[in-house]
């Protein structure tokens, strides 16, 4: 394709693009796809000849498309949000154009210095203590690792790189049973291993661990001749929304001079927003390093998650690394690569960029306000259908509910409700048993769209019953 072609496909594309979101609510949300149904059109080899690129987009419609999932979809209740509103879509169409490697500063420099701006201006969104420096990374997984290395190394006075673990005993860290599922692999990859990694049980009306526990777990290591590293805590966990009273985790962390990280790779979005600061923010400035992913509920297109660090310091030394041919010359600049695992960096800053200024924090958080409000009003018409149960109340804007009957029951009516595709929500499991989760956080969604849960939940729970 030559770039007089170029243009005229890229706003075909733009136009199908607008017309697929004007019409989004008309597709069931969730792909009504078997198994092997999407690779059985596929061809088993490639083409020898070029194909013209009016045959590869028709092929996009007829084949692709029937298999996706709509997650920008209004009804999109599943999992957690992965919104990109439409600024952020365009700054990603320009990020692809330039297609600019920005591992170093001098490989893009405005890539690195805008990164550090919107890390700072984010900073004061969510009102962390000046001092706070911070990186994008791809996902809160790759954060929640490099923290994780981060506790390792401090913890063997930053051997472990070169020496490796053999004779350093068990290396142990600290979280509740509400994390997600990237802690306890960070913990794999990590080589501290699952079994060092320990779960304090969640207690009270939003599943924190208890100081209490907590300091008695680390002292009971400490007595067995462990090596406690570091303590995990979390805002808004992928389950039901527990979240840790920060505070008293950070002082029990910081009396054993543990190193803390915080994911918040959900609710840290709604952090934009200074009245739900007191019941979940109180105490964040004490972690040395905090994960948010706007690439949820924020609306900046997947990928992009800060990690926000107190200190720098101890991650750089855990991770920078600098073979002669990424060396620079001239004055002291920023390489974000030496912040992160991967060496390659998109620019990720941009759609910040365009994301704040267009909707402003005002914009941001009026979408935030709305999500939670509704949920609380879904959960009581939930709460209301006759031998319904809520099994946790609204944190934020993420409540679970159960139908009358089992946990089989539970299943089957979460998989009549994505089959009948008007609205997608997914199970989880609290306290034991199965629950149906409904999250509110997609970015265009009413809410006459967030009330039309409770109706489609009562028509195909009769369809079942
Ligand atoms: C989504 C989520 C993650 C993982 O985020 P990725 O960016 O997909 O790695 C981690 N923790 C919590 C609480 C999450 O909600």
């Amino acid at each position: 394709m030559d770039w007089g072609d170029f243009a005229g496909w890229s706003k075909q594309i733009a136009e199908w693009g607008a017309q697929y979101h004007e019409t989004l609510r008309d597709r069931p949300v969730r792909a009504q796809t078997k198994p092997g149904e999407i690779a059985a059109q596929l061809p088993a080899a490639p083409p020898e000849q070029p194909e013209d690129m009016a045959r590869i987009l028709r092929d996009f419609e007829e084949i692709v498309m029937p298999g996706m999932t709509h997650w920008q979809h209004p009804r999109f209740f599943a999992y957690f949000p992965a919104n990109a509103a439409p600024p952020s879509m365009l700054a990603e169409q320009l990020i692809n154009t330039v297609a600019a490697q920005c591992m170093l500063w001098q490989t893009s420099p405005a890539a690195t210095e805008l990164e550090g701006r919107m890390v700072d201006w984010m900073r004061q969104a969510l009102e962390l203590a000046d001092g706070f420096t911070g990186v994008i990374q791809d996902s809160a997984s790759s954060a929640t690792l490099s923290a994780v290395l981060t506790m390792r190394e401090r913890a063997t006075g930053y051997t472990g790189n070169r020496a490796g673990l053999a004779g350093k005993g068990a290396l142990r860290i600290y979280c509740s049973d509400q994390v997600h599922s990237s802690i306890d692999r960070a913990c794999w990859v990590a080589g501290i291993g699952q079994d060092n990694l320990i779960k304090i049980p969640g207690r009270g009306p939003r599943y924190g661990m208890p100081a209490d526990a907590l300091d008695a777990a680390i002292r009971t290591d400490l007595a067995a001749g462990h090596t406690p590293a570091g303590v995990i805590a979390i805002t808004g966990g992928t389950g039901v929304g527990g979240s840790d009273d920060l505070a008293s985790v950070a002082a029990v962390a910081q009396a054993h001079d543990l190193y803390t990280h915080l994911d918040a790779a959900w609710a840290g979005s709604a952090m934009i927003c200074p009245e739900y600061r007191s019941a979940f923010w109180q105490g964040v400035d004490a972690y040395d390093s905090i994960v948010f992913n706007p690439h949820k509920w924020l609306g900046a297109q997947f990928d992009c998650s800060i990690q926000f660090l107190r200190d720098a310091t101890p991650q750089l030394n855990t991770l920078k690394i600098e073979p002669e041919y990424l060396k620079t010359t001239g004055g002291v600049v920023t390489n974000y690569s030496e912040w992160t695992i991967p060496l390659g960096r998109r620019f990720r800053a941009l759609k910040l960029w365009f994301l704040i200024r267009a909707y402003g924090l005002e914009g941001l958080q009026a979408r935030i306000r709305n999500h939670v409000t509704w949920a609380e009003e879904l959960c009581e018409a939930i709460r209301a259908l006759e031998g319904f149960e809520i099994t946790t109340d609204p944190i934020l804007s993420l409540f679970s509910f159960r139908c009358p009957g089992d946990d089989a029951t539970q299943q089957r009516l979460v998989d009549a409700i994505n089959d009948d595709g008007r609205i997608y929500l997914t199970q989880g499991a609290f306290a034991g048993r199965k629950v149906i989760r409904v999250q509110v956080g997609q970015f265009d969604t009413t809410r006459d769209d967030v009330m039309a849960v409770a109706q489609v939940v009562q028509e195909v729970w009769e369809t079942i019953t």
